[in-house]
């Protein structure tokens, strides 16, 4: 079924009976080409690029819970390519570019907002950091322009420009960052996927690796064997235990990340804004509610929820940056497990038993990159060799000292 304007004219005159469900629910095969585990959001952009792209379609991804369960339902949907280093810059912008045709590429309805990125600076050494930036995003082709405090006061109005401690004096501006309704890109993807012949398997939880002298032949899960010629694992927070299980131990750990909701409120924030004197982002919804977030809880966790001195944390950061916030309500909040790679970057790679690939390490930044992530993925899984945008996002960065560290922080993963 082919979604339009029209379509949801005649189903709103026949009552909305014609709507089919977006995908199937097949029982797995006893064997596929490919299986990716992990239902995420680059699990399902991989099987989508595999079959679209790369015409491979006897394809199946395994997913323990449902669909869109894991971090590809829980982000604050913040999409940008306001990268500094050549091995990120690429990359991110080839996502950017696939999110501009997402919707019509996979006719579904995404809410790919770009109502722009703005990141704050506070002091002249910040500004000349933010200055560097984005004069590197502009030799990459990537949009960037750096606003001072008076051009900044017109579009956002209510920050508090005059604050003793961190006053604002500018912003970086990336135009074409904004957002994405998140559980909407999972969904796209699913449908497009399904629509090409992908079984997509919900409640199969990946409890090991068929390997044989050094070659994968598939999984076990709780719904049988399922044989493979390749498999791909793509599970977010949980890569270092599901890893385990063929015997890897990654150079990454795993943090809890919460995200927050106020009720709604009339249209005030003109896009993405986020705290240069420490860290806290905001956007706002369709629906009106204030998106906002912060820093990890800072200690190794599975679980999806978090403690309240990051939410005080959070709040504190949001009301040193516009303290209008502190009179809206706060609807929710939620938690994410998030795999953080020690240089803050991640990982599209073969591993080292072959036909046993990697993708992950994404770390806060994983919801902008699910359609370059799906298709460089995809690339590596259908021709054996990286996409050239991904090619430094290898699993050996640690061990050969090429590492991708974008804040400059070391490796200290609770940092990045
Ligand atoms: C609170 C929060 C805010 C964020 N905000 C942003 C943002 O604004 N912008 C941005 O770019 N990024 C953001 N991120 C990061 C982004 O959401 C993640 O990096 C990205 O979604 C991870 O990839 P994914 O979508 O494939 O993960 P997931 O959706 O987590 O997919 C992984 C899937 O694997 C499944 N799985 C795990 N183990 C198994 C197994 N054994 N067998 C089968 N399936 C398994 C899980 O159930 C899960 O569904 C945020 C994350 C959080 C938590």
């Amino acid at each position: 079924m082919r979604y339009s304007g029209m379509k949801v004219f005649l189903e709103g005159l026949t009552g909305n009976r014609g709507w089919k469900p977006v995908w199937r629910d097949p029982d797995p095969k006893q064997e596929y080409d490919v299986v990716i585990v992990g239902g995420g959001g680059h699990g399902l952009s991989t099987a989508y690029y595999l079959a679209k792209e790369f015409g491979v379609r006897n394809v199946a991804v395994l997913e323990k819970g449902w669909l869109g369960s894991g971090n590809i339902g829980r982000n604050t949907t913040i999409i940008r390519s306001n990268y500094l280093l050549p091995g990120n810059q690429h990359f991110y912008e080839l996502s950017m570019k696939l999110w501009e045709g997402l919707e019509q590429d996979f006719n579904y309805n995404a809410m790919v907002s770009q109502r722009s990125v703005i990141n704050l600076y506070h002091s002249d050494s910040q500004r000349d950091a933010y200055a560097r930036r984005g004069n590197a995003m502009r030799l990459a082709g990537v949009d960037a322009d750096l606003l001072d405090r008076k051009q900044l006061r017109r579009i956002c109005p209510f920050l508090d420009f005059e604050n003793a401690r961190f006053p604002v004096r500018g912003g970086l501006r990336q135009k074409r960052g904004g957002t994405a309704r998140h559980d909407a890109v999972a969904w796209g993807y699913a449908r497009g996927a399904d629509s090409r012949g992908v079984d997509l398997i919900q409640n199969c939880e990946v409890t090991g690796f068929r390997i044989d002298a050094g070659l994968c032949t598939g999984v076990a899960t709780t719904r049988g064997v399922i044989s493979a010629k390749k498999v791909a694992v793509c599970v977010a927070g949980s890569s270092s235990r599901v890893m385990a299980l063929a015997g890897m131990r990654l150079p990454i750990e795993s943090h809890v990340l919460q995200a927050f909701v106020t009720e709604g409120l009339k249209p005030v924030i003109p896009g993405v804004l986020t705290y240069g004197a420490g860290h806290f982002y905001v956007s706002q919804s369709d629906k009106g509610g204030l998106v906002f977030g912060g820093d990890l809880d800072g200690y190794n966790t599975y679980a999806q929820r978090g403690n309240l001195p990051t939410v005080e944390n959070v709040c504190e950061g949001g009301m040193a940056m516009m303290p209008m916030i502190g009179r809206a309500r706060l609807l929710r909040s939620w938690g994410g497990v998030m795999d953080m790679s020690m240089d803050g970057s991640p990982f599209i790679d073969k591993t080292g038993v072959d036909g046993l690939y990697f993708n992950g390490g994404w770390c806060y930044g994983g919801f902008k990159a699910t359609p370059a992530s799906g298709y460089c993925y995809a690339h590596l899984i259908a021709r054996d060799e990286p996409h050239p945008t991904a090619a430094q996002m290898r699993l050996d960065r640690s061990i050969s000292g090429r590492m991708l560290d974008e804040t400059g922080r070391g490796p200290q993963p609770n940092l990045h």
